[in-house]
């Protein structure tokens, strides 16, 4: 315990959502907390700046409504009345040269209306006959965890998996479907599987009822996050209107911890424990924060790991007994991205005289945007029509001025970093002769934005749940160590939510026991 005060000190690695939510979840608790930020701002994957005066997510942008926890922790702290739903969530594939809708009736990609598939022309002709061989085919038995294509592709064929549920996955994880785990990315799915001989059947029984008004979760964030939603409505998604990247901030301050921004934490190393059985006599960790040159020595009763895989395993290194998480930590792989934000005027776009969307703009397309195969050889991986998907935006344009549309397009696949080292300028030409290619805009950008996500979305390969299961092992072998954030089990904000709830709950448990 710190002498200065009588509280116990918690110390909070990681100023992501993850870490703040942790800090706030601490706020009524009798204990002081720190969060030590490494990098000079607060959010990690969260973060708004403005592209053409209009401010926009660089990261994560859409917030699943179907998991409480992200919804909640924004209700509470007051943030409610700044939600905003999306205008529409239909979502299209890119692919056989054009724009086709996906599928409503599917999970994940995975579809469960055989007949709305072959209508979609997302597959061939051939493919989807292949892919009704799945109410016909006997059971797939597959033994232990398997890469989703294998088993997606031996009930559908490998078009379903090449030009749906890779495209799907990839938005979530930009990861590949041959290499993510099936019962780590899609447990509910997975566990439907063992349910019924056919998958169509197993995804069907995870969606409302066809007749549903209600919106279709389609890529159902079984991870708390989904790259594309529904024809029917806006119920599915959420967002801020000021950007998701506003609630670092809001978060920080609510929480009443003290939040430090550049402070990268080195080491972590065991402090000194009380006798076995005993309360501890003295702090029970040592954090080695800042620059060797400037290095700050900062004592903590309970820590709280906040950060991706690569720098818990640095910081548990030295940490006796934790080799075993260390080992696991370090077989978790990053894919990295670079989100390349475009700015048209309205009239740029062809628009449609006709037909169910007609009117000016993107908002013709009838689409919130669109994902495109890998197997199709694009750079750009999902096209999200920001102004279409969230009208606030385009409504934010200046008055007097022509209408703003605002594209956001993901770059970036596990194994395509060569890709995202090409400069600025060549990523947001890429970009935009991709976009108009898809959807005919005419000229280029007036603005544009690149940011870019080293080492962004973990990926839950094979095995993953093992791994995870290893870590959360060893770690609760330390007294008052705890760790949450987005390696664990879901990549988005409600899930890393509720491992910062978790991991809070965890830290006050230790201290409240005695620290045993
Ligand atoms: C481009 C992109 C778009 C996304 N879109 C969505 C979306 O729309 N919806 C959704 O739900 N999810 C989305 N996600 C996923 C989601 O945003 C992330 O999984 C989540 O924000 C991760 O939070 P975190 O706190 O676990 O980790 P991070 O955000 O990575 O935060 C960890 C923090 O720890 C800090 N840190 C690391 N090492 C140290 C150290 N040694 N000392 C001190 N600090 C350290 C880092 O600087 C970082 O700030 C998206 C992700 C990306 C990359």
């Amino acid at each position: 315990m710190n002498p200065s005060t009588a509280l116990p000190h918690v110390v909070i690695v990681g100023g992501g959502i993850a870490g703040l939510a942790a800090a706030f979840f601490l706020r009524d608790e009798p204990v002081r907390v720190t969060v030590l930020e490494g990098s000079p701002r607060l959010g990690g994957k969260l973060s708004v700046s403005e592209v053409a005066g209009v401010p926009v997510d660089e990261g994560a942008e859409a917030l699943l409504v179907t998991r409480p926890e992200g919804t909640g922790l924004i209700a509470e702290v007051g943030l409610a009345g700044d939600r905003v739903a999306p205008g529409t969530t239909s979502s299209a594939i890119w692919t056989l040269g054009a724009l086709r809708p996906l599928p409503r009736r599917q999970f994940m990609g995975v579809p469960s209306d055989l007949a709305e598939l072959a209508q979609s022309g997302v597959v061939s002709g051939a493919g989807a006959a292949r892919a009704s061989q799945d109410l016909e085919l006997p059971p797939t038995t597959r033994d232990g965890d398997v890469p989703v294509a294998a088993f997606v592709g031996a009930r559908f064929g490998v078009e379903v998996v090449d030009r749906l549920v890779d495209p799907l996955l990839g938005g979530v994880y930009a990861g590949r479907s041959s290499d993510l785990s099936f019962d780590a990315t899609m447990p509910t799915l997975a566990a439907a599987s063992r349910r019924y001989r056919s998958l169509a059947e197993a995804a069907g029984s995870l969606l409302p009822p066809p007749s549903s008004p209600v919106a279709v979760p389609v890529a159902a964030g079984e991870q708390g996050r989904a790259p594309a939603g529904t024809r029917s409505g806006g119920s599915v998604f959420t967002t801020l209107s000021g950007g998701l990247g506003q609630l670092p901030a809001v978060l920080a301050k609510a929480s009443g911890a003290e939040v430090r921004t550049a402070a990268m934490t080195r080491a972590l190393a065991p402090g000194a424990p009380g006798a076995p059985g005993a309360p501890a006599a003295g702090p029970g960790w040592r954090l080695t924060v800042g620059s060797a040159a400037a290095e700050e020595l900062i004592d903590a009763d309970a820590v709280i790991l906040a950060v991706p895989a690569r720098p818990a395993a640095r910081l548990l290194a030295g940490v006796p007994g934790a080799s075993a998480a260390v080992t696991a930590f370090d077989e978790i792989s990053y894919a990295s991205m670079a989100i390349v934000t475009l700015a048209y005027p309205r009239s740029a776009f062809p628009g449609a005289s006709s037909g169910p969307f007609s009117g000016s703009g993107l908002a013709a397309l009838g689409w919130s945007g669109y994902l495109v195969p890998a197997v199709d050889g694009r750079a750009v991986k999902a096209v999200t029509f920001s102004s279409v998907k969230w009208p606030h935006l385009a409504e934010a344009t200046a008055p007097g001025a022509e209408p703003l549309e605002i594209v956001r397009c993901s770059v970036g696949r596990i194994g395509e970093e060569a890709l995202l080292q090409r400069a600025d300028e060549e990523l947001a030409a890429l970009a935009a002769a991709e976009l108009a290619a898809a959807t005919g805009v005419r000229g280029g950008p007036v603005a544009h934005r690149i940011t870019r996500w080293g080492g962004a979305l973990p990926q839950y390969t094979i095995g993953h749940l093992d791994r995870v299961a290893r870590i959360r092992a060893a770690v609760a072998t330390q007294r008052g160590l705890a760790v949450c954030g987005a390696a664990y089990e879901g990549v988005g904000i409600p899930a890393c939510v509720a491992t910062a709830r978790a991991a809070a709950s965890q830290v006050t448990e230790f201290l409240r026991g005695g620290r045993q």
